[in-house]
């Protein structure tokens, strides 16, 4: 008999959603998040939530490589990981030239607009992977990608 993962369409939690947003397939890298509406620059789009985990923590999730690009970095000791609870932010994808960036603040992580966005475009912030972990290639496309997702230096 066949075998097939099938996975579920992720959702967004619009409890932490500022704007009309939707999950579907993106071209950078498997679901995406995309506006529904304009948004204007400077606003809130979303909260970032998941599970508040420790530094050790975080360590031995990050060990298991699938899990990490769920995990958010708040201050020196706590993360959040999207993977358990996550609003659906867990699902932006990375790109060089973004057009969110994070606000952390309180504890809490919100993804702001960093210049206009019209509807239909996807949602995209850029991880700064450390560049003392592995390096992973992006495919983001922006005329500034720097072919990592990790900062360079
Ligand atoms: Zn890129």
């Amino acid at each position: 008999m066949a075998r097939r993962k099938i996975e579920e369409t992720p959702v967004i939690n619009s409890d932490y959603a500022y704007f009309d947003l939707e999950i579907r397939p993106s071209k950078i890298h498997r679901w995406g998040v995309y506006a529904k509406e304009d948004i204007p620059k400077r606003r809130r789009v979303m909260e970032y939530t998941g599970e508040r985990i420790s530094r050790r923590e975080t360590k031995r999730r990050s060990d298991l490589q699938h899990k990490l690009i769920y995990l958010f970095t708040v201050d020196s000791y706590w993360c959040l990981d999207g993977a358990v609870g996550g609003s659906g932010a867990e699902r932006v994808n990375h790109c060089c030239d973004p057009n969110l960036q994070a606000l952390i603040t309180g504890g809490r992580i919100f993804y702001v607009a960093r210049r206009d966005i019209k509807a239909g475009e996807e949602l995209t912030i850029d991880y700064h992977f450390s560049k003392d972990v592995e390096r992973v290639p992006c495919k983001c496309g922006s005329k500034i990608c720097r072919g990592t997702i990790n900062v360079l230096g």
